[in-house]
């Protein structure tokens, strides 16, 4: 839909020239200056003093070597990242990813993603991201907490409770921050709990924070359908991956009275028509780590399938919660045909453009991840709030708090859009409320 403003062009324009090659952090910038247009239109003084260029660029890029050894005494060596992209709003604030495919490019998009995110959820976090190509996959418990020590021995200088707190993402769970958390006190000599959030919960982590990107996702799109006098009750859905993310997702749907028929990681993926086994797949994803094939073999009238893509099921909710660009403009057709009716990016940027082009076009609801998808740290601010308080809150409690901040968080885009003429339209609601937030505070703090 948008064009991008004039005035913004000269920025856009800008940030592509200075990170050349960054396509993830072209797109995740692209669309946010392209939603800024009716901002800037309103209020040009947002224009002053580079405000938005400096919203574009981060505030410091940490790169390191992380050298380690495996199990046969083998050296390897991977590269390091944090990306400290603007703590106006609080402290640096944003997981870590371990997977193969890191680069400063996806750092940075996924940084830049966070700030707006971590905006919107109205608690006091700035953003950041971190992480790592090394691969996980297949490596000992020796070597993945040898890896995290030597990635903690750089990283410690850069971070602390007040300046920088990271957390889990794709390929760091609970057992990753326990392993960096103990480095990290080792180092400082301090028992800084609220330096990481996802710890375990018997040294300062928070009831609720493991399945809180996933609920929170689901409290996300049930506000939404409810717009539309819809609900998740009987609806079929499909979530993709199997992570954390995917997981809680599915438990959530499931309590709501839907019914999630597929799921995946990136050898394929699987639908059972009964409903997906939550238990089951908990214990091959999370206890076993093994493939999602395991879950099709011990669970009769289930199939695994390996080619074409999950979107080819049918499903009235589409979940994508696996990685960025997994739903192509392909995918976005095939679900369109099918007849879904809500979108929700339970994953950081899982849908191209041309897919979020296609499903507002269709006018399907569409839950843009850095509104959807903030349940997870929003939950982690809750984290480093007991920690702070060396308190500890129940379940119920923390799951009530986080109910409320994504009821709020859905409320906000829907009115911010509204007000900026665009109604139901939830990217530039999310863009545009989560943008005002940082703004204002770097414009309190000066031009620094
Ligand atoms: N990695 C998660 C995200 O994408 C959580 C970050 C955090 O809890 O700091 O928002």
């Amino acid at each position: 839909m948008s064009k991008i403003d004039e005035k913004l062009e000269a920025v856009l324009d800008q940030v592509l020239r200075r990170n050349a090659g960054e396509l993830e952090f072209h797109q995740a910038v692209t669309e946010v200056l392209e939603s800024l247009g009716r901002v800037v239109a309103k209020n040009p003084s947002y224009l002053e003093n580079a405000l938005i260029e400096r919203i574009c660029e981060p505030e410091r890029q940490i790169i390191f070597r992380v050298p380690w050894v495996d199990d046969k005494g083998q050296v390897h060596i991977n590269r390091g990242f944090r990306v400290q992209f603007n703590s106006a709003l609080g402290p640096y604030k944003g997981g870590l990813r371990f997977h193969p495919s890191v680069n400063l490019g996806i750092i940075k998009f996924l940084g830049f993603e966070q700030i707006f995110k971590n905006a919107l959820t109205g608690l006091p976090i700035g953003g950041g991201k971190g992480g790592s190509d090394f691969d996980p996959r297949g490596r000992s418990d020796g070597e993945i907490m040898r890896f995290c020590q030597s990635y903690m021995t750089e990283l410690h200088r850069h971070l602390g409770e007040y300046t920088d707190v990271p957390a889990g993402d794709i390929g760091v769970g609970g057992r990753e921050i326990g392993y960096l958390f103990g480095q990290y006190k080792r180092l400082t000599n301090r028992y800084e709990a609220g330096v990481l959030t996802g710890k375990g919960l018997v040294y300062g982590g928070s009831r609720a924070r493991t399945e809180a990107t996933g609920y929170g996702a689901v409290y996300f799109v049930e506000r939404m359908l409810g717009t539309k006098q819809f609900s998740f009750e009987d609806k079929r859905v499909v979530v993709s991956g199997s992570g954390n993310v995917a997981i809680y997702t599915a438990e959530k749907v499931r309590e709501f009275g839907g019914k999630v028929v597929a799921c995946s990681d990136s050898s394929g993926y699987v639908v059972d028509e009964s409903g997906i086994e939550l238990d089951l797949l908990k214990e091959v994803k999370e206890v076993r780590r093994e493939r999602i094939s395991e879950y099709a073999r011990r669970r009769s009238g289930a199939q695994f399938i390996d080619k074409g893509s999950i979107w080819d099921v049918p499903c009235d909710v589409a979940m994508p919660s696996a990685t960025q660009n997994e739903l192509t403009g392909r995918d976005a057709n095939t679900l369109i045909a099918n007849g879904v009716a809500a979108v929700g990016e339970g994953a950081n940027m899982p849908c191209t453009p041309e897919a979020v082009r296609f499903f507002r076009e269709a006018g399907v609801l569409f839950a843009p991840g850095k509104a959807a998808n903030a349940g997870g740290v929003a939950t982690s601010a809750l984290e480093m709030q007991q920690n702070a308080s060396r308190d500890s809150w129940t379940f119920d409690q923390t799951e009530q708090r986080l109910a409320d901040i994504m009821r709020r968080i859905h409320d906000t885009c829907a009115s911010t859009a509204e007000e900026y003429g665009a109604p139901g339209d939830y990217v530039l609601g999310a863009n545009i409320a989560g943008f005002v937030r940082v703004a204002e505070a770097m414009r309190a703090l000066g031009v620094i």
